[in-house]
């Protein structure tokens, strides 16, 4: 069907174009044979760009891994399958930096856009993410936590994946619900997570993803205080500039995402969800 459209298309921009190289110019000559070689020619170079992207698609994955039954952990060979559809089709990754010069209107968006974010801190992200990453030279971005029985990957691979050009960013210091906290609760858990993440990496962290995705008024004015400019949620959709930098949306990924759906999550703004 797709491929049907295309040749009807190229047909039809082909007959336009003969059709005017062969109306006589004014007062000259009528166009000969060279100029319908030349229309030809010229129909057969490559489209111009699209309309500039409408946004960008910060794509959210959690663990990878066989686990049947929880669509939060993704199947290798779909995950796989995710990153060689991004490479095939030319998307370009964006790191959470140029993320928010994007939202701060100081950068353009380069055609199809793409965030690639892990949630946790998983073991995988190391071992199963980062090759395939790093095969087709992706940027990405993982939320660790910070509390010694949730943090799962060492100083030295945070470290690795750091140089491999993923961000590595404080998802908080325990998974614990930020917005079913007092005020100050949620500051501890916040400066700690942020004190822990900078020693330990020696940056300053300005992202942040909210556990479970829950957050209230206090939350946004204490990342605010902490110096944090983006802040990731689990509320589904595309992010665009004008949206509040601490509120941004996110695109479920899990197994039941299959090439075609993850197409459609990629390509379209308003894209079905499951
Ligand atoms: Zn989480």
């Amino acid at each position: 069907m797709r491929v049907f459209w295309l040749a009807a298309i190229v047909a039809a921009v082909v007959a336009a174009a003969l059709w005017f190289t062969a109306a006589p110019a004014p007062g000259g000559k009528p166009a000969g044979p060279v100029a319908t070689q030349k229309a030809a020619t010229q129909a057969q170079e490559p489209a111009r760009p699209g309309p500039p992207p409408a946004g960008v698609p910060v794509l959210m994955y959690h663990k990878i891994g066989p686990e049947a039954g929880n669509d939060a952990v993704i199947a290798e060979a779909r995950f796989a399958e995710h990153m060689e559809y991004l490479h095939r089709h030319g998307y370009r990754t964006l790191s959470l930096t140029e993320l928010e010069d994007y939202l701060a209107g100081r950068m353009e968006l380069p055609p199809k856009p793409v965030v690639i974010t892990f949630d946790d801190g998983y073991r995988d992200t190391y071992e199963v993410a980062l090759p395939i990453l790093k095969r087709y030279g992706f940027k990405s971005a993982i939320f660790v936590l910070l509390n010694d029985s949730e943090r799962y990957l060492t100083w030295t691979e945070m470290r690795e994946m750091k140089a491999a050009g993923m961000d590595v960013e404080p998802h908080g210091y325990t998974h614990r619900d930020l917005g079913a906290m007092s005020p100050a609760q949620q500051a501890a858990e916040i400066a700690k997570a942020k004190e822990i993440l900078d020693r330990g990496l020696g940056q300053d962290s300005r992202y942040f993803c909210y556990p479970n995705g829950s957050y209230d008024g206090s939350t946004l004015r204490l990342l605010r205080e902490n110096g944090f400019r983006l802040a990731v949620t689990i509320e589904p959709g595309w992010v665009k500039r004008g949206d509040n930098p601490l509120l941004l949306k996110r695109v479920w990924m899990g197994n039941g995402v299959d090439l075609r759906n993850f197409e459609a999550r990629v390509t379209r703004e308003n894209y079905p969800i499951l």
